[in-house]
């Protein structure tokens, strides 16, 4: 997300999506022009409310014309970052990473896994869901301007693969190992520990059933 975005209000924020996806189909139609009588009936929001949330846009409707839909869909989609691809490497290509590749997630987003990375020569040089698998050895020289790396190594080997990514300009990092990682200020880790999860999902079911926290 820009920086303008800050100066949309957050209720407005998060009607983009929606004004998003109609703005596409009308595009793909072949369609130049919306009123917001017609953009309201299709998103069931007022047409005041969407004539506020449009200025915040800069888009100012012309009487009797509408809105211009192209207009609209370059903001839609330069905000909502559409056009931009984060580009992301995975380090690890085992049981859960290989899962990763295959999967990738691009169906309803604008991440994509680029580049695996191994120590092993079995998983080296090989293809996984269209994704290049490279050697550890070589991470710093592929990088590049990615920004955004998987962890699904060992754990003993999550510390040292942290401080290589960090030193290769990582910004991101999703740990799926059970070790905490220490990395600096800047760079921000978000953690996914399946085994700690699975375990409180577990416990709570025992311990707190939703029924009962419900009549509480
Ligand atoms: P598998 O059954 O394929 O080994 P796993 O997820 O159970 O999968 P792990 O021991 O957790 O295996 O290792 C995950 C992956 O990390 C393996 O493919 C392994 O080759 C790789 N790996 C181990 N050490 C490193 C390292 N230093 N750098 C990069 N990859 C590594």
């Amino acid at each position: 997300m820009n920086n303008e975005q800050n100066k949309i209000p957050q209720a407005t924020a998060k009607r983009l999506p929606l004004y998003y996806r109609f703005i596409n189909n009308l595009h793909l139609q072949g369609k130049l022009r919306v009123s917001s009588k017609e953009l309201s009936e299709a998103v069931k929001v007022d047409s005041a409310t969407i004539r506020r949330d449009f200025s915040y846009f800069g888009a100012l409707g012309k009487k009797g014309y509408g809105y211009n839909v192209e207009y609209l869909l370059k903001f839609f989609r330069k905000t909502l970052d559409q056009d931009e691809v984060t580009k992301v490497s995975l380090i690890g290509v085992g049981n859960l990473g290989t899962a990763f590749l295959n999967y990738n997630f691009m169906k309803n987003n604008n991440t994509k896994i680029e580049m695996g990375f191994d120590a092993s020569t079995e998983k080296v040089g090989k293809e996984i869901g269209g994704v290049p698998v490279h050697h550890i050895d070589e991470l710093e020289a592929k990088l590049e301007d990615t920004t955004v790396a998987i962890l699904t190594v060992p754990s003993s080997e999550a510390q040292n693969i942290a401080e290589r990514l960090v030193k290769a300009g990582i910004l991101g990092i999703l740990n799926f190992t059970p070790a905490r990682i220490t990395v600096p200020d800047h760079v921000r880790v978000h953690h996914i520990d399946l085994a700690v999860e699975l375990q409180s999902l577990v416990y709570f079911l025992k311990h707190y059933p939703l029924d009962e926290e419900e009549t509480e």
